[in-house]
This record gives structure tokens, C-alpha cells and sequence, in this order.
């Protein structure tokens, strides 16, 4: 069973960073001396650097609490410069994340989604068969395919350009194990345009999916109202960030 999701206001809690992984050119993998035991996977903490930013990133260990980050502007970058002992605020656990589900698990992950992926997977690790596609631009925007592997998770690989995997986005790897696991669910994180994809595709066959949506969000708990889905008012900090689509 996973835990029970809270989605609360908490103030932020000093951690201090105590491990340091480079997973690739631009990800960054922290642990720190904080652990969450009720947290859960999809689920996410604000990280406070005071005088800069606060930001939302996916939890990829809740004990200790592990986060990976990639450097695409201000607050990523700046983050990756502080070393092993430096402080950071951490505010959480927040959102609503997966629900497990019986049968195999097939998960999905684009970019730094691979974090609550690879949490999940961890957490599933009694499943008869554990199935991960990891897209990227290229081989070298690939992320954690032997973390997976260590895990006992199969793996597929797929890249825009083909440098690594299949040639194609993640539909491509998709398909034939949807056709050979009926009874699989499928539980993603990655860019809009393809949980989109991912959307359309359950929808025609009238699978559940849980989805972990990416949106702007300012305060983590349903209050500013940044994170709206414009046609219903959903909020990705409250509601999701994980929105559990029925078959
Ligand atoms: C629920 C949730 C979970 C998240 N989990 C993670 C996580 O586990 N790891 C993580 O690294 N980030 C995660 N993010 C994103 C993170 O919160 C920040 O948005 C991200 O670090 C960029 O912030 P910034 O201030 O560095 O860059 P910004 O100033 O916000 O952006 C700088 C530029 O980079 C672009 N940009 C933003 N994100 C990306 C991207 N992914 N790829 C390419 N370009 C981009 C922007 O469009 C902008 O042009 C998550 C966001 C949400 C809402």
C-alpha cells in the first residue's frame, strides 16, 4: 500500500545537504539530513533558498529525502551551486501523488519525471512486472535507465534523434507492451505535450491512468491559485499533482 497523502500548510524545515550525485550534463541528485516516512510517491516538497526563490520538485526518496533538479534557469542553477553541509528550506510533503493499483506497472517518464517514477517503482517492488519507458531528446538527456535497472525495473529507452532506445517518443515503446499487458496500469510524469499524448491514448482504450501534471505553482497548497487548470479549476498543488483518470 502506498501511504496516505497529506496536502497541508507546513512551514519550511532546514535541511542540509548531505550527499551530491551528478546524473548527468544538467541533473543533480541531493540528499539531505530530513526524512518524510509518510510521504509518498508523486508527491513533492517547495525547496527556499532565502532572497531567491521558492520552487516545487518531486520527491525521489522520502527517507532521507532525496530530490533531483535540473539546471534550466535562476533557481536550478543556483541550487546546484551549493555544496555537501549547505542549508535549504524544505516545505512539505505536498499534493496528492500515485495510488497503487494491482496488476503490473507500467511507468512513463519524461525529463526529471523519472524521479517520482523511480520512487514509485521502488514502492511497487513486490509487482510481478515493473516496466519504465524513459524518453528523451537525446542519449545524453537520458536519466536514471540504470538506476531502474538496479531496481529490478525493465527498461525501455527511447530518444527523439534514436542516439539511444527506439527512435520515437514514448508511444513508440508503448504500444506493443500495452498489447501484451491488458492488465497493466500505467502511471507517468513528464511534459504536458506527453501526458497529453498519454491522455488520448487511455481514453480511446478505455484504460485508467494517473497522470503527474507539471504546472506553475507558487504556494503548494490550493491557496494562490497559480497552478488552475483553466477549464475546471483543478489545482495541480491540491488536487494533483497526480490526476487519477478512470478506464
Ligand atoms: C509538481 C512539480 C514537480 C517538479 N519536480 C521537479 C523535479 O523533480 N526536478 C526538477 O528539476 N524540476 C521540477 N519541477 C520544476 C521546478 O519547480 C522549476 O520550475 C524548475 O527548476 C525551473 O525553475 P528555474 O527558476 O530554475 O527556471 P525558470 O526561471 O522557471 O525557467 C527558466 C527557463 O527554463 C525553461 N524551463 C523550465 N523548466 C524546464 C524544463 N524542464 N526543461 C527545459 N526548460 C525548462 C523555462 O520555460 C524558462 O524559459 C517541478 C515542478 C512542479 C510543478
Amino acid at each position: 500500500m502506498l501511504p496516505a497523502n497529506r496536502h497541508s500548510f507546513s512551514l519550511p524545515q532546514p535541511a542540509h545537504i548531505v550527499r551530491i550525485v551528478r546524473e548527468n550534463y544538467r541533473t543533480v541528485t541531493f540528499t539531505f539530513d530530513l526524512s518524510w516516512p509518510d510521504a509518498g510517491p508523486g508527491q513533492f516538497l517547495m525547496a527556499w533558498l532565502p532572497g531567491l526563490d521558492e520552487k516545487p520538485f518531486s520527491l525521489l526518496h522520502n527517507d532521507p529525502l532525496q530530490i533531483s533538479v535540473a539546471a534550466v534557469g535562476r533557481f536550478s542553477r543556483q541550487i546546484q551551486q551549493l555544496h555537501s553541509g549547505e542549508q535549504v528550506w524544505l516545505r512539505g510533503p505536498l499534493g496528492h501523488g500515485f495510488q497503487s493499483q494491482p496488476g503490473p506497472m507500467i511507468g512513463i517518464a519524461g525529463g526529471y519525471g523519472v524521479s517520482p517514477i523511480h520512487f514509485l517503482a521502488t514502492w511497487l517492488r513486490n509487482r510481478r512486472e515493473r516496466h519504465v519507458i524513459i524518453g528523451a531528446r537525446t542519449a545524453r538527456d537520458l536519466l536514471f535507465a540504470e538506476r531502474f535497472r538496479a531496481a529490478g525495473v525493465q527498461v525501455h529507452l527511447c530518444t527523439d534523434d534514436g542516439s539511444a532506445g527506439e527512435m520515437g517518443v514514448v508511444t513508440v515503446p508503448l504500444n506493443p507492451l500495452l498489447a501484451a499487458m491488458p492488465d497493466a496500469t500505467i502511471y507517468a510524469c513528464g511534459p504536458t505535450p506527453m501526458l497529453e499524448a498519454l491522455a488520448a491514448i487511455c481514453r480511446e482504450q478505455h484504460r485508467g491512468c494517473q497522470l503527474s501534471w507539471e504546472r506553475y505553482m507558487r504556494c503548494g497548497f490550493g491557496v494562490c491559485g497559480s497552478c488552475a487548470r483553466r477549464e475546471d479549476g483543478w489545482l495541480a498543488c491540491q488536487d494533483g499533482p497526480v490526476e487519477i483518470i478512470p478506464g
